[in-house]
């Protein structure tokens, strides 16, 4: 075989390897005009052709990550030895936003004239793993500063429990740094349970046993084990539950834990009046199925608020709410566990008149 063919021999396969590589590659001289590049390229810059010889900075048009444009071919060029960088961003003509991984690795015996200098670039898109990233930081942080203050507060007041016994001994007082210290402890472990929740559920890993649930005997439970909490604060916990209802096929453990997130909040912010549970039947996009209400008569929610309080961790700012204890979790996993069983979560509030929170639940089988 002549030599040219075997040169040209080698570089169809350099062609095809490049060719068959999941990541962006493209290869320019030392002007930063382009030579080569693969398919994965033109996916990652999300243009349809690149011709050779155009500058790069006008198809990889880099930003920071606050989105302000950077000189994509003072990058480039003032790369001495390999750069990589997960920290780029790059903005399509739609003007949306992809986070990348960048690798600009300088090139001795390049692609342009022989003997010339060039550049070879890898680009991927990293915008999911990204965004994972930051949620997880974001949701370390906001737990270890959820965590934080109720593990001050119990130490603080056994602390002063230790004291008063060993300085006094008034039995009143051991009792209620005690107190204050149990009702913390029962808040973390609170907090506990939403999480663990929370994350069997984001991993899809909750049980799902469809089951046919009576609606009646269903929300009587509910009542009995409430009863307690709402007379305590001096609250009245109503039924209304259509009396031709009948079963309802779907997850017993989500349909529970749903409902005991609404009652335990409905509780937790009225404080006077009542609150009621009830049931009717329901056809929602052709789905026939059973939609619970828990109605309250307490603080309410302003309409800013009510698109968030299914958000992770929100708490609405007031101080009515912050004088409950509470994690932001409840209504999110409440959200999770609907999306699971098919199911749709509706809100009606008022600002000082109540709140009615709603779940339809389709029939599963
Ligand atoms: P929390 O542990 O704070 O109760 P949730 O996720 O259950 O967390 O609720 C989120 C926020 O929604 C609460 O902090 C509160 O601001 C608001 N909220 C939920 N239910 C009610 C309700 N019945 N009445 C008034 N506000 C409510």
């Amino acid at each position: 075989m002549s030599k040219e063919k075997n040169l040209e021999n080698d570089h169809d396969r350099l062609l095809s390897l490049i060719n068959s590589m999941a990541d962006g590659v493209i290869a320019t001289d030392e002007s930063g005009a382009i030579v080569l590049y693969n398919g994965a390229a033109l996916d990652v810059l999300d243009v349809n052709a690149i011709a050779k010889g155009d500058p790069i900075e006008s198809i990889l048009k880099l930003t920071n990550e606050r989105n302000d444009p950077l000189s994509t071919k003072e990058i480039i060029l003032g790369a001495t030895t390999q750069v990589v960088s997960r920290d780029y961003k790059i903005k399509y003509t739609d003007s949306s936003i992809v986070s990348i991984y960048l690798s600009i690795s300088p090139v001795r015996h390049g692609y342009g004239k022989k003997g010339e200098k060039g550049f070879v670039l890898i680009i991927r898109d990293i915008t999911r793993e990204k965004s994972l990233e930051e949620e997880r930081d974001e949701f370390i942080s906001v737990i270890s500063h959820e965590l934080r203050t109720p593990v001050a507060i119990t130490e603080g007041a056994v602390g002063n429990a230790q004291y008063i016994a060993e300085k006094t001994g008034d039995i009143d007082k051991i009792k209620a740094a005690l107190d204050t210290a149990h009702k913390q402890a029962i808040y973390l472990e609170d907090m506990i349970n939403d999480l663990s929740t929370l994350s069997r559920a984001d991993r899809g890993v909750l049980e799902k046993n469809i089951e046919d649930i009576n609606p009646h005997e269903f929300a009587e439970a509910l009542r009995d084990t409430y009863i307690h909490d709402a007379e305590s604060k001096g609250l009245q916990l109503h039924l209304d539950i259509d009396p031709s209802l009948e079963l309802l096929h779907s997850s017993k453990l989500y349909t529970q834990e749903i409902m005991q997130n609404y009652i335990t909040n409905a509780i937790k912010y009225t404080e006077t009046g009542s609150v009621t549970i009830s049931a009717k039947k329901k056809e929602l996009d052709s789905r026939q199925g059973v939609e619970f209400a828990v109605s309250d008569t307490g603080i309410g929610i302003s309409k800013g608020d009510q698109s968030r309080v299914f958000d992770k961790f929100f708490r609405a700012d007031d101080y009515k709410t912050r004088e409950q204890n509470g994690t932001g979790l409840g209504l999110h996993v409440t959200r999770k566990l609907a999306e699971l069983a098919h199911a749709k979560v509706s809100l009606e509030s008022e600002l000082g008149e109540g709140s009615t929170f709603r779940i339809f639940f389709p029939n599963l089988k």
